[in-house]
C-alpha cells in the first residue's frame, strides 16, 4: 500500500484524503484552528520542524509522495514541502479574477494593504485576511475595522475594531447583508480562490464596495500543480506507484 501525505488545513485537503481508497493517507494540521473540521484517514497535528524535521518525517513514515494543498498563503510550509526528499504535488486553487463591475485594487502584501488603507479616506474597512497578520494594521489607530476570523483575535491588532466569529461557507445574501449593517467602504481579502469565500465579492459588487486583494506569494518553481482534487487523484495515479 503507498502512502501520501497531505499538507492540509483546505477544503481540498480533505476532499483528497476521501478521494484515495486503496492509499495509506496521512492529512497534517498546523494546529492553528481549535476545532478544526477533520479529513478522513490518519491526521496529524503541529508543525514538523522545519524543512529537516519533515525530510524526517517522511523517510519515518516511508511516504511515497507529498501533497501541498495548503491554503495559497501557506509559504513557510509550501517551501518546506519542496524540500522532502519525496515527490511533490501541489494542489493550488485558481485565484480569483475581477470582473465587470467589480473595483479592485491589487497589492502584494499584508504591509502594502495596511499603506494603502493609510493612504486613502476610508473610514470602515471589513477585514476577512484572517487573524493571523492583523499586526500589519495595528497602527491604524485612526480607521475602524471589521474583523471575521474563525478564532478569537488576539494583540497586535487595531486599535478600533469589532470581531466577528464565523467560518465559510458564506452565501451573497449573508454577506451583503453584513456589508449594508455595517456601513463597510472597502473590503481587504486575500487572493485565495475557491467558491467557499467568494461571496464577499459578490456582495462587494453589488453594493459597489471596493476590493482590496493581497496577491498570493509566488509557487516553488519546477514543482507541478494541479488545481483541483481530480487532478491530483489523475497525477496520484499516473505515477504508477498505486
Ligand atoms: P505557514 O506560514 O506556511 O506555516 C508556518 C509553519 O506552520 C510551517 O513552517 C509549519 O511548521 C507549520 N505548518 C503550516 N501548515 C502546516 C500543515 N498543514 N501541517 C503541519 N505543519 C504546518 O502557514 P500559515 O499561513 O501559518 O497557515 C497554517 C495553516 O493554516 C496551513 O495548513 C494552511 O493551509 C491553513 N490556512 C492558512 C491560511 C492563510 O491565510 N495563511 C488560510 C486558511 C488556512 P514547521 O516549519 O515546524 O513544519
Amino acid at each position: 500500500m503507498r502512502t501520501v501525505l497531505i499538507l492540509g488545513g483546505t477544503g481540498e485537503a480533505r476532499q483528497l484524503a476521501a478521494a484515495l481508497p486503496g492509499w495509506r493517507v496521512i492529512s497534517s494540521l498546523a494546529g492553528r484552528v481549535a476545532s478544526p473540521t477533520l479529513p478522513p484517514g490518519e491526521v496529524r497535528v503541529g508543525g514538523f520542524g522545519g524543512p529537516a524535521g519533515l525530510a524526517e518525517y517522511v523517510r519515518r513514515e516511508a511516504v511515497d509522495v507529498v501533497v501541498d494543498a495548503t491554503h495559497p498563503f501557506a509559504a513557510r510550509m509550501s517551501a518546506s514541502a519542496a524540500e522532502s526528499g519525496v515527490p511533490l504535488l501541489l494542489l493550488r486553487r485558481p485565484g480569483w479574477t475581477a470582473g465587470p463591475g467589480d473595483v479592485w485594487h491589487r497589492v502584494s502584501s499584508l504591509d502594502a494593504a495596511a499603506a494603502f488603507i493609510a493612504g486613502s479616506s476610508f473610514e470602515r474597512v471589513f477585514l476577512t485576511t484572517g487573524r493571523q497578520g492583523l499586526g500589519a494594521f495595528a497602527g491604524l489607530a485612526d480607521r475602524w475595522f471589521l474583523v471575521r476570523s474563525v478564532d478569537p483575535v488576539a494583540p497586535p491588532h487595531p486599535p478600533r475594531l469589532e470581531s466577528l466569529l464565523d467560518r465559510g461557507p458564506f452565501t451573497v445574501e449573508g454577506e451583503t447583508a453584513l456589508l449594508r449593517s455595517y456601513t463597510i467602504q472597502l473590503l481587504v481579502t486575500k487572493d485565495s480562490g475557491g467558491a467557499m469565500t467568494a461571496a464577499k465579492l459578490a456582495a462587494a459588487r453589488l453594493l459597489g464596495v471596493p476590493v482590496l486583494m493581497i496577491d498570493r506569494p509566488p509557487v516553488t518553481p519546477g514543482v507541478p500543480v494541479v488545481a483541483d482534487v481530480t487532478g491530483a487523484v489523475t497525477f496520484l495515479h499516473g505515477l504508477g506507484i498505486d
